[in-house]
């Protein structure tokens, strides 16, 4: 065993639906920053204690790659060749990466000209078969799903239920991190699977047998090993043009800014509502506006470039804070599920353009007077 980390399957093997022989298919993906917002909180002047759990930190570029060792792992140990997804993106980025380390096949569908460059170039560039489809991501699901019934792929997409056990791991970590399941776990919401693996993962982290637990006299696995006392309200943010959950019915022609949340029927749907209701959680949106605000919010005040689709949990925070939905004085987690680094259309676009000045240093001289804080 390498003393060095080496992904969340071997640290948490005994946690994960792997034999000892399994061959893993990592990439060192997880243990990802727990980072605390030190300026947000003090210019919204809200007195809460503000994490981002970084996930743009992962190998690929977002929490895809939790989800996809286990997948890959679990399709390579069951003898496939080929892996297939429909993807927004990330997904399609992970599953080809994964594919490549493993030695097989990936095919990848993506809607035509909406996803974001630095995605395409992932799947792209790690030599899965990129098709393009004319529709969206939920034409691309339906398709995959009916594909896998006369082809020898195996879906990677999070219906697979090993995604899910990978994705559960960012639950763990925080808990590790905090000492304790946070107040709050605020993420965005598209296809619903990590709300609801998130929602799996703080579950078998605490006990939930209090009589058991009275009678174990804090004797069990869990109080032994401290894991954590409670589970956090769960909230879930969809883009104001892309949000099925919350309207309750799908919707036609899902818009957003925030590709990587751009579906109009989510898979995971009732598992998300479950795991609202259960945590007494609830499901907010976001306009393309505030999320781009707190997006740039985010990169130039905390130092934290995120995409467009992660910035939706800071954004419907700040909203839920001022309205009075988040109790002030608490723990709240952002997951920023995927990097800045994805989409550079979307950050050029909103951001100051570079000057263009002659190669003089009275010219430099000239810009750093104008800019200089007075
Ligand atoms: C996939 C993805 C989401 C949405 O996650 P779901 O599990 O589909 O709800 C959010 N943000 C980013 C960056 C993603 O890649």
């Amino acid at each position: 065993m390498p003393k060095h980390y080496t992904g969340l399957i071997e640290k948490y093997r005994e946690r994960l639906p792997v034999a000892a022989d399994t061959a893993v298919i990592s990439l060192s993906e997880g243990a990802t920053p727990l980072i605390e917002l030190m300026n947000v909180p003090r210019l919204a002047r809200r007195d809460v204690r503000l994490f981002a759990k970084f996930e743009g930190l992962n190998p690929t570029g977002s929490f895809k790659d939790r989800g996809m060792t286990m997948a890959v792992t679990k399709a390579v140990e069951a003898g496939a060749r080929a892996i297939i997804c429909a993807s927004t993106g990330n997904t399609s980025a992970a599953a080809a990466a994964y594919a490549a380390r493993a030695g097989i096949a990936c095919f990848v569908l993506i809607p035509e000209g909406k996803i974001a460059l630095g995605k395409l170039s992932q799947a792209m560039m790690h030599g899965s078969v990129v098709i393009q489809i004319r529709g969206n991501f939920d034409d691309g699901m339906r398709l995959v799903q009916e594909v896998a019934k006369t082809m020898p792929v195996n879906i990677v997409n999070s219906i697979n239920p090993y995604r899910l056990q990978g994705q559960k791991t960012i639950a763990f970590e925080v808990i590790e991190a905090l000492g304790d399941a946070p107040e709050y776990h605020a993420l965005p919401v598209g296809n619903a699977g990590n709300i609801t693996a998130h929602w799996i993962g703080y579950s078998e982290s605490v006990c939930q047998n209090t009589r058991a637990c009275a009678l174990c006299a804090g004797n069990c696995g869990y109080h032994r090993k401290k894991i954590a006392t409670r589970r956090p309200i769960m909230v879930g943010y969809q883009a104001a043009g892309a949000a099925p959950i919350l309207r309750q019915r799908p919707v036609e022609n899902p818009e957003t800014v925030a590709t990587a949340i751009r579906i109009g029927n989510p898979v995971s749907w009732q598992q998300a509502l479950a795991a609202q209701q259960e945590s007494d959680g609830w499901f907010g949106e976001c306009t393309d506006e505030e999320i781009l605000r707190a997006q740039k919010l985010l990169a130039e005040t905390e130092g934290i470039f995120c995409e467009p689709a992660s910035a939706a949990a800071l954004a419907g925070v700040l909203k839920d804070l001022d309205a009075g939905r988040m109790r002030e004085g608490s723990t709240i987690v952002c997951t920023l599920t995927g990097h800045g680094l994805k989409d550079p259309d979307i950050a050029i676009a909103q951001s100051v353009k570079p000057l263009t000045v002659e190669a003089e240093l009275r010219a430099i001289e000239h810009v750093i007077r104008s800019y200089l804080p007075k």
